[in-house]
C-alpha cells in the first residue's frame, strides 16, 4: 500500500538512497533541503525524474520548530498525511571538547537532535489518530561508542536513540513503531573525499573490509517502514560491517 514518506535531509548522500528505496517500495516520497543547498537539491530532483523517480521537494530548516511545521503542513496539503517519517538530516562540527565553541555544540544538537522533536511533533498527532506510523531516526555508530573529536555529534546521536526507545513505548499500542539505525562508515561523496591513506586506515578497522553503501542503509529503512516490521520497535539496528559489536 502506497504511503506518504517524509525524509529529512533526503537530498543528502544517505537520504537520496533512502528516498529511492522508499519509492521502490511504492511510497510517495517527500524530501527536504536547507536553503543554501537549493541548487544541489533541485538538480537531484531533476536527475531523479529522468530515472523515473518523482520526489516532492520542500525547503526548510529542521532545527527551527516553525519551519518544520510549515514543511509538514505543505507536504500534507499537497501529497497527503505523512505515515512514514525518516529523521535523517544531520551535520558534524568536529573538534576536541577543549576547543569546542558553544556554536559548534549548539549547532550539532539543534540540527541532529532538536530537529527530531521539531519534526516528529508535527506528525505524531496524525499518526495517533490514524493508528499507524513508522518513525525511523538515522543515528550513528559514533553515538553508540563515542568518537574522539565528536562529543557534540555522539551526544546528539545517542540522544536520538534515547528518544526512539521512549517514544516507542508511548505509542506502541497505537500501531506506531519508532526505531533508530546506526550506520558505520558509509561511502557517501563526503566520505569518499577523505584522502586515500586516511580512508585505508578507516577501512582496515572494518571487519567486512569495505565501507558501507548508502543503499544498504536505504534497504533497512524501507524494511523498517514496511508492514512486515510491525513488531520491531524501540530497537537500534547497527549497520557497520562489524566495526562495533554489542549484545
Ligand atoms: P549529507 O551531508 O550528505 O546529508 C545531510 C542532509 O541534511 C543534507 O541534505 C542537508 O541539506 C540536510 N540538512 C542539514 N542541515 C539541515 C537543516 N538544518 N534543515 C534541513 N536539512 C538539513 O550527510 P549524509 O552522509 O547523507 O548523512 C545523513 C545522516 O546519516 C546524518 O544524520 C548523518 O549524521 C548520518 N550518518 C552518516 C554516516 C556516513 O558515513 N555518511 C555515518 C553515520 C551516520
Amino acid at each position: 500500500m502506497s504511503k506518504v514518506a517524509f525524509v529529512t535531509g533526503g537530498a543528502g548522500g544517505i537520504g537520496q538512497a533512502i528516498c529511492k528505496r522508499l519509492a521502490d517500495a511504492g511510497h510517495k516520497v517527500a524530501a527536504c533541503y536547507i536553503a543554501p543547498e537549493k541548487e544541489t537539491a533541485l538538480q537531484w530532483q531533476e536527475e531523479s525524474k529522468s530515472q523515473g523517480y518523482d520526489y516532492y521537494l520542500v525547503e526548510g530548516d529542521v532545527s527551527d520548530f516553525s519551519s518544520s511545521q510549515a514543511m509538514v503542513q505543505q507536504i500534507e496539503k499537497d501529497i497527503g498525511p505523512i505515515e512514514i517519517l525518516v529523521n535523517c538530516a544531520g551535520i558534524t562540527r568536529d573538534t576536541t571538547f577543549k576547543k569546542m565553541s558553544e556554536d559548534q555544540w549548539k549547532g550539532v544538537i539543534d540540527i541532529n537532535l532538536n530537529s527530531v522533536f521539531n519534526v516528529t511533533k508535527q506528525v505524531i498527532d496524525g499518526m495517533l489518530e490514524r493508528q499507524y506510523g513508522r518513525i525511523i531516526c538515522i543515528s550513528s555508530l559514533n553515538g553508540q561508542k563515542g568518537q574522539f573529536g565528536q562529543s557534540n555529534y555522539s551526544a546528539s546521536k545517542s540522544g536520538m536513540h534515547g528518544f526512539a526507545m521512549s517514544l516507542a513505548q508511548e505509542v506502541a499500542s497505537k500501531g506506531i513503531t519508532v526505531n533508530s539505525i546506526s550506520p558505520g562508515y558509509i561511502g557517501t561523496k563526503m566520505v569518499m573525499a577523505i584522502p586515500q591513506k586516511v580512508l585505508d586506515g578507516i577501512v582496515s578497522q572494518i571487519p567486512v573490509g569495505r565501507l558501507g553503501t548508502p543503499d544498504e542503509i536505504g534497504a533497512v529503512v524501507a524494511f523498517l517502514a514496511s508492514d512486515d516490521a510491525g513488531f520491531i520497535t524501540g530497537s537500534n539496528i547497527a549497520i557497520n560491517g562489524g566495526q562495533h559489536t554489542q549484545f
